[in-house]
């Protein structure tokens, strides 16, 4: 049973637009607002949403790529080219997409049970998923979307032959929850918390409360733990209510808990007059409640329970990120074993999609454990999204995917079972290619990504690329309207990797990116990188394989000038896109404002180069005291470039400011910034405010042995460190060579180990360092946080009387990185 076909005249009724169509037999089954992640477009209707980015804008874009059905709420935006396309036009895109959802919703009378509350949303929908889905056939939202166009989105993908849909909701301030209600219309209700996160939209608790309960006020039936109510007055929204409570009168009152094995949880309690338990196999405070929501609601569902008990002892932990990591044989891994629904697999081909680092892309894929779904349809429409996604390679595991082979258009292999293609793995050549592992969890599929990947040393870092995206819209959404952007990823994009970064950036649509060397600029090309590419040190010897690789030097004297003229008059090139650099302040490269008159006149009828822009650098952009320089640069930088414009005649971008600049001069804006360690959630200006940035970074390392020793014992090497009193250290697999500043010894630097912040002890090694663990609780082999958002890259930089930048920097190549996505 396919999702149901909606005529483009129904659904012009639904949102009450004021319709343009050409084509009254066109059929929606898709809605898209991301102009980057379209599939079957024929029936796709794109919603022009006025978000960071006016989707308006993109309009063209989605018309070239097929689609002809648009609601927009602008009539300049209907293309006078798109003649056969239809568009509906609304005052609100937003609210449209929340009508035509919502109108979806009303066609089945299956229950839906809804989420929301300050933490858990994700954890606990995913756990009812694990606990409901023997009996039900289950619509739920994908990953962690809840929010106002995510629920939408969620809530589109029900279809009639589902039994239960499981929808969370997440609210930023007063008003959202409304919309959302009005569109998911749960008939029963879970909270799972009300904390003291996201406190900012809301005046206090009460307001909070008020707010998340708008999501059950029409429920049947409303499942919640009264302590999280304290103090809330007004109706309990509900027709029946469930409680849950530790040691006080409830529906489900807890009395006990045992740790078991260290890793079990045994709970007791009272259900009603029952006496009840249940065992989770987790004991962290975060997983114990949401596991006791989810037994709750078992329970107020009327499962007995003894059946809950035995379906909550099988909890798995939910992983949502998909990691990219590197393979056997120059491979590129994408790990995303945790779970094999089709939602979950668009989201990942999507990420497939951004790779350009190899020609080959290979989907390892499970069959799609959905029960009570149409297998024909299922696989029509997977067929149609590896299709659409550019697949090259299909190796299908599992009894059902390989029945219908026949639909699949690339390159197929079938393996019945997990086992079987570990045991023909080598047959199958992979090589140089890009390879997306995703499995239902009982394919198992980390034995394939164990295979597949380089054991990785214990040291990693690990990148998240969702934080990354985010600080990256932030700084767009700080820029004026058409302002470009380029970003600088010299340096290993400050440590953080290259073309997996890159990728992320040209997916993204940045305008432009910036690295040191010719060389790191040939290996993005080599990655498949076609964003145009500025190389700030150019270097004679360089300028070929520049020209041959489209890379565009920054000339900064009048001895580069002429050399790189001479390198394209020999080779009859003309018009080559070069920026020039000019010094208002900086005294590194550049011209000076003395230099303009023979600069303007050394560029003015020189056909060979193609100036693209001019460019200067920010000395102090971050300090306040600096201010009148910083205006004195920007003075000068306009001078200059006025002077170069009106002798060249034709213009170009101008650009001078860097992150800290984007931050605190708008004025400064010029046409172009550029952005660099802002994109890594480091930006000064935010040092007394409350940052919009995300930790992107965050290098762990763990513990190889573990020592009790006593007072007066000495750690390491010349005995610099010694215990004062007995206790206990252990061995951490990071040292200088990884990047691990040697100064950070002797109880200067700080890690956490299980929550804890403790000092170093004794002089940091070549390849490992100790830490004083005494009273913690730890074993070898756990985790140990070298920095994140806790132990603050800021706080190791000043330690170090550095900054930010030579931190991150200063990772060294050998610890891995590892790139995740949520
Ligand atoms: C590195 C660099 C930047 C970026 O600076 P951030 O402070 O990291 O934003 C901008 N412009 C030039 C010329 C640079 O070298």
């Amino acid at each position: 049973m396919q999702h149901k076909l909606y005529s483009i005249t129904e659904v012009s009724q639904i949102i009450k637009a004021k319709d343009f169509i050409s084509s009254a037999d066109a059929g929606i089954r898709n809605i898209s607002f991301d102009s980057r992640k379209l599939v079957d477009v024929e029936t796709t209707l794109f919603f022009a949403l006025r978000g960071r980015r006016d989707g308006h804008d993109f309009i063209a874009e989605v018309y070239e790529a097929g689609v002809r059905n648009f609601v927009v709420s602008s009539e300049t935006s209907m293309l006078k080219r798109c003649r056969d396309a239809n568009f509906l036009l609304v005052a609100d895109t937003t609210i449209a997409l929340q009508e035509l959802t919502a109108a979806h919703r009303q066609q089945f009378s299956y229950p839906v049970i809804g989420i929301t509350g300050s933490n858990g949303k994700t954890i606990v929908k995913e756990w009812l998923y694990q606990l409901l889905a023997p009996e039900k056939n289950i619509v739920r939202s994908p990953k962690s979307y809840n929010s106002q166009i995510g629920v939408p989105l969620s809530v589109w993908s029900m279809t009639e032959e589902q039994t239960l849909g499981l929808f969370e909701a997440g609210v930023s301030k007063v008003g959202e929850m409304a919309s959302l209600e009005s569109i998911i219309k749960p008939t029963i209700g879970v909270l799972t918390n009300i904390g003291e996160a996201h406190n900012e939209g809301f005046a206090n608790r009460i307001e909070k409360i008020e707010e998340k309960l708008e999501l059950f006020k029409n429920v049947d039936l409303f499942i919640y733990s009264p302590k999280y109510l304290e103090g809330y007055t007004k109706t309990i929204p509900g027709k029946k209510q469930f409680t849950w409570a530790w040691n006080s009168p409830a529906d489900l009152k807890i009395t006990d808990e045992e740790v078991l094995e260290e890793k079990y949880l045994f709970l007791r309690g009272f259900f009603h007059d029952r006496d009840v338990q249940c065992v989770v196999p987790f004991i962290d405070a975060a997983s114990v409640e949401n596991a006791i929501i989810c037994w709750a609601t078992m329970l107020a569902l009327g499962y007995l329970p003894e059946d809950a008990d035995k379906r909550l002892e099988k909890l798995q932990p939910v992983k949502m990120r998909l990691e990219l990591k590197n393979g056997i044989n120059n491979c590129s891994i994408i790990d995303d074993s945790y779970s094999a629904d089709i939602s979950s697999l668009a989201i990942a081909l999507d990420f497939l999609k951004q790779q350009n680092q190899h020609l080959k892309r290979t989907v390892i894929l499970s069959d799609i454990l959905e029960a009570g779904v149409d297998h024909e349809d299922l696989y029509e429409r997977i067929a149609q999204l590896l299709d659409s996604k550019g697949v090259d390679r299909l190796i299908g595991v599992g009894k059902e995917i390989g029945q219908h082979a026949g639909k699949f258009k690339q390159d197929t292999v079938f393996f019945e079972s997990t086992n079987n293609l570990l045991n023909h793995l080598e047959e199958l050549k992979l090589f140089n290619e890009t390879i997306l592992l995703k499995g239902a969890r009982s394919f198992e599929f980390e034995k394939v990504s164990k295979m597949l990947t380089h054991k990785v040393h214990e040291t990693v870092l690990e990148i998240n690329l969702n934080a990354l995206e985010n600080n990256l819209n932030y700084y767009k959404s700080q820029l004026k309207p058409g302002v470009k952007l380029m970003v600088m990823v010299k340096a290993f994009s400050y440590g953080s990797g290259s073309f997996e970064i890159a990728n992320l950036l040209q997916f993204n649509k940045v305008d432009y990116l910036a690295v040191a060397y010719a060389d790191e600029g040939v290996t993005l090309r080599k990655a498949g990188i076609t964003l145009p590419i500025m190389v700030m040190n150019p270097d004679v010897l360089g300028f070929d394989v520049m020209v041959e690789h489209g890379l565009e030097p920054e000339i900064y004297s009048f001895r580069v000038l002429r050399d790189f003229v001479n390198v394209l008059k020999l080779k009859g090139i003309e018009n080559y896109p070069v920026h020039i650099k000019l010094d208002t302040g900086m005294h590194r490269l550049g011209f000076m404002l003395s230099d303009t008159t023979a600069l303007v006149e050394e560029l003015t009828g020189c056909s060979y180069l193609k100036i693209v822009s001019a460019f200067s650098h920010l000395v102090a952009s971050e300090d306040p005291a600096s201010d009148d320089f910083t205006k004195n640069q920007l003075a000068d930088f306009t001078y200059m470039t006025g002077q170069l414009e009106s002798a060249l005649q034709y213009s170009f971008i101008r650009h001078i400011s860097n992150t800290s600049g984007i931050s605190r001069h708008p004025e400064a804006q010029m046409d172009m910034v550029r952005l660099g360690i802002g994109l890594y959630g480091f930006d000064s200006s935010y040092k007394n405010r409350r940052s919009p940035l995300e930790t992107v970074t965050v290098l762990k390392t763990s513990i190889s042995q573990i020592k009790e020793l006593q007072a007066g014992d000495s750690v390491g090497y010349n005995r610099r460190g010694i215990l004062r009193t007995d206790g206990k250290i252990a061995t951490v697999k990071i040292g200088y060579a990884d990047g691990y500043n040697r100064r950070l010894g002797n109880g200067n630097g700080k890690m956490m180990v299980n929550g804890q912040v403790v000092p170093t002890i004794g002089n940091i090694c070549m390849d490992m360092c100790m830490l004083n663990i005494t009273g913690i609780s730890a074993a070898e082999g756990d985790e140990v946080i070298v920095f994140n958002e806790v132990v603050r890259v800021e706080d190791i930089a000043s330690q170090l009387e550095t900054i930010p930048y030579e931190v991150l920097t200063g990772v060294s190549e050998r610890v891995k990185r590892i790139y995740f996505y949520e």
